[in-house]
């Protein structure tokens, strides 16, 4: 489609997807805002009651209109990554915008939904498995998950019994940077992908609801470990690992806004510090020039180090509301995913 990506030799990739109005902007009369013109990947904005004379242009990789389905979400951001990750690289692939924008249904979809409904993580599923079924007997393949969230800097695992417990962020120098003791399991098939999934999900509903949380403030990354040995032509076993890490980053919204105080205003602070800590590092990627990469800044820019930058791909998607309420935040989710592209 004319939305697909241009090329594998940028490492970093930013879209913007739009969702429809829902049924209850369509009945408050809500004027649209936001509209994509996709052959030249350019998201446009105007205030409300503006014109398009005094909209704003924002060229991307590539953008999505409301009508996009997951499918062609999936084609035009996922399936690069995948291949690449079957071949042994890691990629990541991110959810942003403000709570309400579509980063849940990009991501995986309504829970329960109809199958065309699915998002990027199931159907990344589906597509690692075919992918296996249809390879060589001389190669075989371990495919692991991992489920975790990251919120107030504190790493849960959310595929552990007890899932409120901390995690720690350990630093060896033979495997890099990893989550002590994080479960992962080994998968046979997408059900057994999509169990996982179903329960750290339900395990994030949980944990959010007693510790008086909503899970908009917490970034959740689904983390796929794909490792394949094959036989070579020398007869020895050549083993290579990919990962991939799909992250629903937490809600972008500014809470100045909200009136949020105490706890509540020191965890937004901790939100908004390690979503402008991930801009500075994929922005200091793509720029290219920085011979310093501010992993260290926050964790989850420290976790995903081995997976940002070098030989791995990224996609962005910023996810944005199209009506007129929501402008300043889709002026801000807009700015974000801007200055995170490769100019
Ligand atoms: P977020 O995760 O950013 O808070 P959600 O993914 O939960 O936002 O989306 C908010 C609401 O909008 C949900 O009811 C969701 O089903 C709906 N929605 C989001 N994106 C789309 C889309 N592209 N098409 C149809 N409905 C969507």
């Amino acid at each position: 489609s004319s939305g697909k990506l241009k090329s594998n030799s940028e490492c970093v990739k930013v879209v913007v997807r739009v969702r429809p109005l829902s049924s209850k902007e369509i009945a408050e009369g809500r004027e649209v805002i936001v509209h994509m013109d996709v052959k030249r990947h350019v998201a446009i904005l105007h205030r409300p009651g503006g014109t398009e004379r005094d909209a704003k242009d924002f060229t991307f990789d590539a953008v999505f209109n409301e009508q996009m389905t997951q499918q062609q979400i999936f084609d035009d951001t996922a399936a690069d990554i995948l291949d690449s990750v079957m071949d042994g690289f890691n990629g990541t692939i991110f959810a942003y915008g403000q709570t309400g924008a579509g980063k849940s249904h990009t991501m995986t979809g309504p829970v329960g939904g109809a199958s065309e409904l699915q998002g990027l993580l199931p159907r990344s599923f589906q597509h690692i498995f075919t992918n296996i079924d249809i390879t060589s007997q001389d190669t075989t393949y371990l495919v692991r998950g991992s489920y975790l969230e990251i919120y107030n800097e504190e790493i849960r695992d959310l595929l552990s019994k007890n899932p409120k417990e901390r995690c720690e962020l350990k630093d060896s120098p033979n495997s890099g940077v990893y989550v002590k003791d994080l479960s992962a399991f080994v998968v046979k098939s997408t059900d057994e992908m999509h169990k996982i999934l179903d329960a750290g999900l339900a395990n994030r509903a949980v944990s959010a609801t007693q510790m008086n949380e909503t899970s908009s403030r917490s970034h959740s990354i689904f983390m796929i470990t794909v490792e394949q040995s094959a036989r070579g032509v020398d007869g020895a076993d050549h083993i290579r690992v990919g990962k991939l890490n799909m992250v629903d980053l937490a809600g972008s919204e500014r809470q100045s806004k909200t009136g949020a105080t105490g706890e509540r205003l020191k965890e937004a602070t901790k939100i908004n510090l390690s979503l402008s800590a991930l801009g500075n590092v994929i922005s200091a990627l793509v720029d290219g020039k920085s011979s310093h990469i501010p992993y260290r800044d926050s964790k989850l820019t420290r976790l995903l180090q081995d997976s940002l930058g070098g030989n791995t791909k990224t996609v962005m998607v910023a996810n944005v509301g199209p009506a007129d309420y929501n402008y300043d935040e889709t002026m801000s989710t807009l700015r974000y995913a801007y200055r995170a592209k490769n100019i």
